[in-house]
């Protein structure tokens, strides 16, 4: 399935709630969002039905996000009936990890192919502020736990923001003795969470890839490290727009997302579909289309034509657009 850039559309981000149980301060407000109603949510059969319908026009990918998709009453469940579907090739994961000490067996046991974690510091008492609920150490079990599992690859993805002033070296060594592909993701000033409406973080707190490269080798060298290099054999499966790099014999490697940076637009390869059943063709524009309709009372074809219709309008890129209505936790990341 190709849009009218002519880049092959495999590869469909779920976002299964709007609700988590975090309330990072860059993703969503502090009391939450304004939660959908029951009803307006897909159903988990729904979801499946979309899922069909977008692998017999060349879906292959599925990501299941949120808000906290662990939080999904079902999901492990929906996790199975995905990748039984016909011409799923695979089913990932983004997650705060909270749960995964409780869930990741019988999630892998499912068919789930692969967890990314989201983790933006090491230290408990900034990660108390970024996430204003959460604890460090149950996002860090649910890597352990991940690990343990045997998802193989496991991302720990930590979103970058200069007035945080994260320990970013501490973020690489975790790839040293372990099998952990750290990624690093530019800030994204989306949502009302963000800019002036929000936290008040804006482009300025964005730190490009390549500055944060030369950072973390400066940083290893001056501790007696060598600097990164390009990643070899240890580059972890799954499509994504990160550049790899490893420490020489590191376990992992580290990567670098940079979608303000370097546009990855001439390579995105996906749609993407919100909890209330809107298909949106770019992270970055507020337009959507409503699969919810045609599911509840149109059938194959019209789910098909809504795809379509959501294709055929995906922008050559975002041009860097700051703000939009919806906040990450209702789009997925
Ligand atoms: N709750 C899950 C989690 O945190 O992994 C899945 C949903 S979350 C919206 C998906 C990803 O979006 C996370 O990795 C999160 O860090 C990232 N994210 C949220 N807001 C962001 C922003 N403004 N800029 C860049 N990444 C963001
Ligand atoms: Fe929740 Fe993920 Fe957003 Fe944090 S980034 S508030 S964990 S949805």
């Amino acid at each position: 399935m190709k849009d009218a850039h002519g880049r092959v559309i495999d590869y469909l981000r779920i976002s299964l709630t709007d609700r988590c149980n975090f309330r990072c301060i860059y993703c969503m407000p502090e009391d939450g969002v304004c939660q959908l109603a029951h009803d307006q949510i897909l159903r988990i059969e729904e979801i499946e039905q979309l899922v069909a319908v977008a692998a017999s026009i060349g879906i292959k990918s599925i990501r299941l996000t949120g808000g906290e998709p662990l939080v999904r009453k079902g999901v492990v469940d929906l996790v199975r009936s995905i990748t039984s579907t016909p011409g799923i090739e695979n089913v990932s994961m983004t997650t705060n990890g909270v749960l995964l000490p409780a869930m990741a067996d019988e999630l892998k046991q499912a068919g789930l192919s692969r967890v990314n974690i989201s983790l933006d510091t090491l230290d408990p008492e900034q990660f108390r502020e970024i996430t204003r609920v959460g604890k460090l150490e149950d996002t860090l079990a649910g890597i352990d736990a991940a690990l343990a599992a045997g998802f193989d690859p496991v991302k720990v993805n930590a979103v970058t923001v200069r007035r945080l002033d994260q320990d970013f070296l501490a973020f690489a060594k975790l790839s040293l003795e372990r099998p952990l592909h750290v990624r690093f993701i530019e800030y994204m000033p989306v949502g009302t969470s963000s800019g002036a409406d929000g936290c008040g973080w804006g482009k300025e707190d964005v730190i490009p890839s390549e500055e944060l490269f030369a950072i973390i080798n400066e940083r290893a060298v001056s501790e007696g490290l060598p600097e990164l290099q390009a990643a070899g054999k240890n580059q972890p499966i799954g499509w994504g727009p990160a550049r790899y790099f490893e420490f020489p014999g590191a376990q992992g490697t580290v990567g670098f997302i940079s979608p303000l940076s370097r546009h990855f637009c001439s390579e995105c390869n996906r749609l993407r579909l919100t909890a209330d059943g809107k298909v949106r063709p770019c992270l970055f524009s507020d337009t959507e289309y409503d699969v919810r309709e045609a599911l509840r009372t149109g059938g194959e074809t019209a789910v098909r034509e809504v795809l379509y219709e959501a294709l055929g309008a995906k922008p050559d890129e975002h041009h860097d657009k700051v703000g939009t209505e919806r906040n990450m936790s209702q789009i997925g990341g």
